[in-house]
This record gives structure tokens, C-alpha cells and sequence, in this order.
């Protein structure tokens, strides 16, 4: 199978010393050398002299039986071309390179015609550290002389330089290094992750538990059996920025770094890692969902932190749920999951209520922090001037924790300045020229973004439509005008913005997130950046600006999003010893929701989430797929959209029903115009089959693109 968009196995003879099963191979096809790795042997169907050979057998390890059969089984369920998957498994950088070398310097055996005090310092140092080699770079700075120090040095053969392979392995991680005492049901939960480890089966278990509570501790002792074990172990944070932060506490309970794979590693470093984990000289991975497929030799556990995070569906190119793709994995190599939450998604939540997964609970916060104190603020009977969002109880209580030198957080769900920019002469919104969206106003980078396609467009001074100067007013709140906000009510505070694009990088958002655990800052104002597990000890009291967004929308899980975000925002309140306030503003303080989140009565809002869901025969009591059509001719999108509606027998069969075509939720995406169709099945039908059969009765043109997303997350 090779990595180019060719749906079935190619025949190539085998290279002059023969290859096997799992090999990765350069392969000639057409003009081209391309990449592949070794399915088996070939069924005989063509002349074997017509059949070319496989140029060379790469010089890393053959991939292994449960990889190949995790990615057949994963092209399998989301309806993918299986070269794609083996394309998703060796996007690392000079897979065809030869193993790269890198010069180093040691102590040699000559002496120098001649000692300066720059070539003494030089050997000093290499005498202090006995056997060690060094890089130029290393050597230099430590013995505090220019590089061309040590180079005269090594002509004369008094430094020895030697040529060594720039893939190191990781450095040993000790399973006992340090740990610290674990506390109430702490214990029993590590306990169970532990045996789950040791059984060398497949297991998936839900760790469930309040920020706090110490479900990290928790799973880093899964982690240190599977150490012990000498098997390999995997865990999957959300987001990048949460990365340093988890890799210092991995430094402090294992004695040195892991492995860590994501968007923002150097390419050199990806390259690295894929090679070690291949090799075996890498134990532990963080990463992001696509470490899911790294060529682990022997993966004992996999971790989905904050397992119920929207960014762990992959919503471009090959259309996958990490946290499903994870279980999937596990079940072929023995490995035991953990998915680690304080607020599961309903699919978790329902699999451990059906028994398919094991549910250890932590039931309080470690130490003294106790959950937040949670009240609504009725907004129907606040006064408020027009385009200000902050209600004088809350301006109150912000006042309060600035007074007392503690912090206050203000939550908001929207980037930008303004959601909406409309004109007040002829009632235009301003909308993107490539979709169905509107621009939202970053006064920040003085631009319009499409929030959607990401166009930007300089803010216009006359409107687009009417063309009258001056009338352009921003409409809405985002966080950039919730800032201008808290300037004026709190001329004195020192105010932080948290929001993913006002930062160059996810080093830059660190740095400004430790400052302000340090207190460098009294009122926060924050996307649902924050939401996700930072600590700030000195915070106690988060005030929701619109808890009401994403009640109304028409989408299968918005009150479950809801829920969950609000939660997690309330959970940054009195992390530490202080006990923390969630002011929640609202115009429905009756919604279910949002009694379900005061009361903390969660198994019911579960429950009673649950119930609904079952009677609409939906995820994940029922099955769905998405299918969006696209092209940049209407017409043809609604064409294909209509008989495919239609010609439904195949769905029919297995009891499916299909819904549509209706304009995706994203109409127009960069010029192209989409048509969704919704499946919607009962839970136990072979729905990929059927979709398939479906799907194959319609002729494609070229100019058209069909995607399938099984488990679609985003609807309607
Ligand atoms: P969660 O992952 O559930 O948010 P953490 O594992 O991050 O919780 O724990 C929260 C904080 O409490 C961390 O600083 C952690 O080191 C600390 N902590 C948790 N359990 C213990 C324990 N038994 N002993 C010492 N510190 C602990
Ligand atoms: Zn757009």
C-alpha cells in the first residue's frame, strides 16, 4: 500500500535481499519514487515480468501487525481510502533519508603544538567530565571560547571529533522516581488504572473526576506501571498550550522529559520522535491527536485528557474522533485507555452506564480547595447602559475580589472586538466574500476576520452596500470590547486578554498564563482558552458574561457543550485554598441547563440529557453520518444532493433514513458551495456498509468533492 491517493494494493517484486511483511519501501510508480509499506505477499494476478521492484527497503522498522490492523479497521469505520490512513502513519519528516549524523567532540590522544589559556579551558573542561562528548556548540560555550577554539584542537588531534546519529533516544524515564502520597480514593482509582496496565489486555476505562481532583496524579501512575512493564505509553492532551506545563510535572514524578509530538515541534524533533518510537527509544509520548498513529513497538496505555474536547475531532482531510480512534487502537494492541474528565461527553458518560467501560470516580478536591459556590445573576432585572454587558452585582463582586488582592476571571466564548459590524444607514451586516459568515471586528489587528474561512479584510470606512461613510457600528460583545469594558469600570485593575489570537504563539500564551498564575494581573477576561485545565491559585471568583450562548442552537449537543464548558470555567474558581464564586449571567436561570450546572446535580442533567437523546433515536443511542458536497457550481451540489436522497434503497435496507439536502452549516466555504446530507441510523446496523453501496451508485464529477463524516460533531 503507498501513501498516494491509489485505492488498492500495488504488486511489486521484492529487492535484491528480500523484504517482509511491514517494511517501509520506496516503490517506483509511474516517473516517480514514492513511499509504501509491505501488505504481504501478492495474489499472482499479473505477469510477473511486467512487475517492477520495490527500489529499497527503508532503514527503520517494519511496521507492525496491530498497526496495519488498527489502520484497516480505521479506514474501515470512517469510510477513508486506506493509503490515506498509511499517509496519516508516516507523516514524519526524511522517512527516505538515511540516518543523520551529527559531529561531536571528545578528549583525543595528541597534544598541541602550542597551549594558549583558550585551549587550556578547553581541556579543563573535557578532563571534568571524564568519557563525555560534546556538540561544537556545547563545548565552546561551556569552556567560554569561540568555536574555532576547539576546531584548532581537533586538527591537532588533542579533541577527538566523531560523527554520531542525530535520532538519539529519549532519556529513561524512572517509574519510581518520586510520587506523591495519594489521598482517599485516589488510592483505589491508581490502583485499578495500575492492574488495568498490568493485565495486558485491552480495557478503556473513564476517570472522572473535578478539575482538582487529581486525575493527572491518578493517571500518572497508570503511566508509571506501564513503565515498569517496559511497554510504551501515550497521552493525549487537547492543546498545545497545555503541553510545558504537563511535561514539567512528567520531569518531576519520572526524572527526565518524554517525547512530545504536535504541530509546534521542530521538524528535526518529529523526525526524531517517529524514528525512537519505532525503535523503542521512546517510553512516553504527549501529543496531540495525530500521535495516535506513531509506530509504537508495544503500546501499553493510552490517555485522553479532557477526553470530552471538540479539538479531538479532526475536521479537515481525514475526518476522525482521536478519543474513538484511541479505544480502537487499544483493542489491537492490548493497551488499557484512560479518558480522564470532570465532564465526560455523553458518549463516555453512556458507555459506562451500558458497562462497556469501567468508571473510577474522584470524588472531592485534593486538599482543601473545594468546588466554587455557583449563583445566577437574573440579567431581566439588571440595569444595564446599552452596549455594556457587565451587570452591576457582577461589577460588584469583581470589585470585591480587586479589593481583597485576588483575582477575577470574566468568561466569554467570542474573539474579536465585535460579533456583528452593521451599518446603520441601510441595516447591511458585513458578511465574507467567500462564505455564508460574518466578519467579526479585531480592533486589535484594525481587520474584519471571517471567523469561518479566515479572510481578512481591512475594516471599511464606508459601508460595502449603501456606500455611506461613518455608519459602520459594531454590534454585540467580543473579548477585545469586554476589555474596554472592565478599563473603564476598573480604571485601576490590571487587566489580562486571553484569547488564542491575540498571541503570536504558543509560547508567548504560556508565558503570559504563568504570569498571571503569578498574579500579574487582577481581572482576566478570556475565550474558552481558559477553560481548559490551567491553574490559578489566587482565583476566586469567574463571572460568565453570556451563559445563555449556545442554549437556543438547534445543534444535538448544545446542551451538553454548554454544560460542560461552564463546569470547566467554573472550576478555575478557588483552585487552591480560597474558596471560589461562579456568577453565572443569564435571562433563563429556569433552563434546565442552567439549573443543572448551579445545583451540581450532574447524573441528572446526564440522565435526563440521556433520556431525551434515546427518544430521538441520536448519538449515541442511534448512528449518524454526515455527507457534504461540494463544488463551485450550485447546481451540481443540489443535483447530486437530490438523487442521492432519492436512490436511498441501500439505507432503507438497515433501517437508515436520510435527511437533506439542505446548505451545510457552512454554506460557502473559499467559493465552494456545500450540501449536507444527514443518515441517520439505529444503533446496530452495518451503516459503513450500507453507505458504501449507497454511495457507489452515483457517478462523481471530477469537479465535485464528497466527504464522509461518521460521528458528526458539528450539525444541522
Ligand atoms: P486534575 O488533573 O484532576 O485537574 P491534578 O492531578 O492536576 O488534578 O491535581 C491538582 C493539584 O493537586 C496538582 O497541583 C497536584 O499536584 C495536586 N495533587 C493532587 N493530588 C495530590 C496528592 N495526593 N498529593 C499532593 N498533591 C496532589
Ligand atoms: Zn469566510
Amino acid at each position: 500500500m503507498t501513501t498516494q491517493p491509489i485505492d488498492r494494493f500495488l504488486d511489486y517484486k521484492s529487492p535484491e535481499g528480500g523484504c517482509n511483511t511491514g517494511d517501509f519501501v520506496e516503490v517506483p510508480l509511474g516517473p516517480r519514487k514514492v513511499l509504501g509499506v509491505v501488505w504481504g505477499k501478492g495474489e499472482g494476478r499479473f505477469d510477473p515480468s511486467k512487475i517492477r521492484s520495490v527500489s529499497r527497503v527503508l532503514d527503520v522498522p517494519p511496521m507492525g501487525k496491530d498497526m496495519r490492523e488498527f489502520l484497516v479497521r480505521s479506514a474501515e469505520y470512517t469510510l477513508t481510502p486506506l493509503s490515506q490512513m498509511v499517509r496519516l502513519a508516516t507523516r514524519a519528516p526524511g522517512l527516505f533519508d538515511p540516518p543523520s549524523m551529527r559531529k561531536i567532540f571528545r578528549m583525543g590522544t595528541g597534544t598541541p603544538d602550542r597551549m594558549t589559556p583558550a585551549r587550556e579551558k578547553v581541556l579543563a573542561v573535557l578532563e571534568d567530565y571524564g568519557d563525555m562528548s560534546f556538540t561544537l556548540k556545547e563545548l565552546a560555550d561551556m569552556a567560554g571560547v569561540t568555536s574555532s577554539v576547539v576546531k584548532g584542537l581537533a586538527k591537532q588531534g588533542a579533541v577527538r571529533e566523531e560523527d554520531t546519529p542525530r535520532d538519539v533516544p529519549f532519556p529513561l524515564l524512572r517509574h519510581d522516581f518520586s510520587g506523591v502520597a495519594l489521598e482517599g480514593d485516589q488510592n483505589g482509582a491508581a490502583l485499578e488504572l495500575r492492574e488495568g496496565v498490568a493485565d495486558r489486555a485491552y480495557s478503556t476505562v473513564l476517570l472522572k473526576g473535578v478539575t482538582g481532583s487529581g486525575k493527572t496524579e491518578v493517571y500518572l501512575e497508570a503511566v508509571a506501571e506501564c513503565l515498569r512493564l517496559g511497554r510504551q505509553a501515550l497521552v493525549l492532551l487537547p492543546e498545545i498550550a497545555l503541553t510545558a506545563e504537563f511535561l514539567t510535572r512528567v520531569e518531576k514524578r519520572f526524572g527526565a522529559k518524554p517525547a512530545e509530538w504536535h504541530s509546534g515541534v521542530t521538524m528535526t524533533e518529529r523526525r526524531r520522535v517517529w524514528r525512537m518510537v519505532g525503535a523503542g527509544g521512546a517510553e512516553l509520548v504527549v501529543g496531540a491527536r495525530s500521535a495516535l498513529f506513531l509506530p509504537f513497538r508495544d503500546l501499553g496505555l493510552i490517555v485522553v485528557d479532557e477526553e470530552h474536547d471538540t479539538s479531538y475531532k479532526q475536521e479537515e482531510g481525514v475526518l476522525y474522533s482521536a478519543r474513538d480512534m484511541a479505544v480502537l487502537r487499544a483493542t489491537y494492541c492490548a493497551a488499557e485507555v484512560v479518558l480522564a474528565s470532570a465532564t465526560p461527553s455523553l458518549e463516555t458518560w453512556a458507555n459506562a452506564e451500558a458497562g462497556k467501560y469501567k468508571r473510577l470516580d474522584l470524588s472531592s478536591r485534593f486538599g482543601e480547595a473545594q468546588l466554587p459556590e455557583m449563583r445566577a445573576i437574573d440579567m431581566r432585572s439588571e440595569k444595564l447602559a446599552s452596549n455594556h454587558w457587565i451587570s452591576p452585582t457582577l461589577k460588584a463582586a469583581v470589585q470585591m475580589r480587586v479589593d481583597a488582592g485576588e483575582q477575577a476571571l470574566l468568561f466569554i466564548n467570542r474573539r474579536g472586538y465585535a460579533p456583528t459590524t452593521l451599518c446603520r444607514a441601510c441595516g447591511e451586516q458585513i458578511g465574507c466574500d467567500f462564505c455564508d459568515a460574518r466578519m467579526v471586528e479585531h480592533r486589535f489587528q484594525k481587520r474584519l476576520v471571517c471567523h469561518q474561512c479566515g479572510e481578512t479584510k481591512p475594516m471599511p470606512i464606508e459601508c460595502p452596500s449603501c456606500k455611506v461613510e461613518g455608519k459602520l457600528a459594531p454590534v454585540g460583545p467580543g473579548v477585545e470590547r469586554l476589555a474596554e469594558e472592565v478599563n473603564e469600570l476598573f480604571p485601576d485593575a490590571r487587566v489580562a486578554v486571553l484569547s488564542s489570537d491575540l498571541f503570536s504563539s504558543a509560547r508567548a500564551l504560556k508565558e503570559q498564563i504563568v504570569s498571571i498564575a503569578q498574579g500579574g494581573a487582577d481581572i482576566v477576561i478570556g475565550t474558552q482558552l481558559v477553560a481548559k485545565g490551567h491553574n490559578f491559585p489566587n482565583l476566586t471568583l469567574v463571572g460568565v458574561i453570556d451563559a445563555d450562548l449556545g442554549l437556543q442552537g438547534s445543534d444535538l449537543r448544545a446542551a451538553e457543550r454548554s454544560f460542560q464548558l461552564m463546569r470547566q470555567v467554573s472550576g478555575r474558581a478557588g483552585r487552591a485554598a480560597k474558596k471560589g464564586t461562579a456568577l453565572l449571567q443569564t435571562f433563563q436561570p429556569e433552563h434546565p441547563v442552567i439549573r443543572a450546572i448551579l445545583s451540581g446535580e450532574e447524573e441528572q442533567f446526564w440522565r435526563a440529557e440521556a433520556a431525551e437523546r434515546m427518544e430521538a433515536g441520536v448519538p449515541p443511542y442511534g448512528r449518524m453520518a454526515g455527507i457534504v458536497l461540494s463544488s463551485t457550481d450550485i447546481q451540481e451540489v443540489f443535483d447530486l444532493g437530490g438523487e442521492m436522497a432519492r436512490l436511498d434503497g441501500p439505507l432503507r435496507a438497515i433501517g437508515a433514513q436520510v435527511f437533506g439536502p439542505a446548505p451545510a452549516p457552512i454554506a460557502r466555504v473559499r467559493g465552494r458551495h456545500r450540501v449536507r446530507l444527514l443518515v441517520k441510523a439505529p444503533k446496530n446496523v452495518p451503516l459503513q456498509k450500507a453507505l458504501t453501496k449507497w454511495i457507489a451508485q452515483f457517478k462523481i464529477p471530477n469537479t465535485l468533492r464528497l466527504s464522509v463524516d461518521i460521528d458528526p460533531q458539528n450539525f444541522f
